[in-house]
């Protein structure tokens, strides 16, 4: 979204001009990402490192990191009165993060905060289709009828649409694991709300191929270069 030419970077961020550029680069006085530049026409994104001779021009990490939310928490960067995911989080660039998805309050799990734009919207996009895995506790038993109907899909009134094939396995009387590959309002409560069947609890299991390994509730981590390539 923020990615550039080469020439364009180096005048807007040093005392060269579009056309100086030529003459740095025949001098190989550009590293991009530690490498030699060669051409005008190279592109320089939001996380590319800059260096024009010994100084550096953009040096923005991107970070990644998967918070095990707990409940009573709010999914925001800011509260009057509560507890938000971000004050849970220490790292350095902490107020450069946004939450990729949200969890409602008393919903626990896997929560992702980024400064990446680019793969916070291909994560979300529906085309991706990510998958993410819940555990719900129920307050009426769950029965083999829920699996067919949220397979087929469940009305959503407001938004005038059918929710995808969702995947159920029942675990035991009152508990079960969801799979979705959408994240609407509110989703997993209101698809059990067709059954006037009330979400006592939800975990937050999975994103993708990121899980909660090595995080109590309350414990963020970065993501892993596997965790990142997968999802
Ligand atoms: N579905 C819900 O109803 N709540 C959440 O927090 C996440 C999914």
């Amino acid at each position: 979204s923020r990615t550039q030419r080469l020439d364009r970077f180096i005048s807007q961020n040093s005392a060269y001009s579009l056309s100086d550029t030529h003459l740095l680069l025949a001098r190989k006085r550009i590293l991009l990402d530690g490498v030699v530049a060669c051409s005008i026409q190279q592109k320089v994104g939001r996380f590319t490192h800059v260096v024009l001779d010994d100084q550096c021009l953009q040096d923005n990490k991107p970070v990644y990191l998967v918070l095990n939310k707990p409940r009573g928490v709010v999914s925001a960067t800011k509260d009057p009165k509560h507890t938000t995911v971000l004050d849970l989080v220490e790292h350095p660039q902490k107020h450069e993060l946004h939450i990729v998805g949200r969890l409602d309050f008393n919903t626990t799990g896997v929560v992702l905060l980024t400064n990446d734009g680019v793969w916070s919207r291909k994560l979300s996009s529906p085309e991706s289709a990510v998958k993410k895995t819940y555990e719900v506790t129920l307050s009426g038993p769950v029965t083999d009828e829920y699996i067919a109907v949220f397979r087929e899909g469940i009305y959503f009134r407001y938004e005038n649409l059918t929710t995808r094939p969702a995947c159920l396995e029942i675990l035991s009387e009152y508990t079960a694991r969801l799979s979705l590959t959408e994240g609407r309002y509110h989703q997993v409560k209101r698809m059990f709300g067709f059954f006037q069947n009330e979400v006592l609890a939800l975990h937050r299991v999975s994103v993708g191929a990121i899980s909660l390994q090595g995080l109590e509730p309350g414990q963020s981590r970065p993501l892993t270069s596997a965790e990142l390539g997968l999802v």
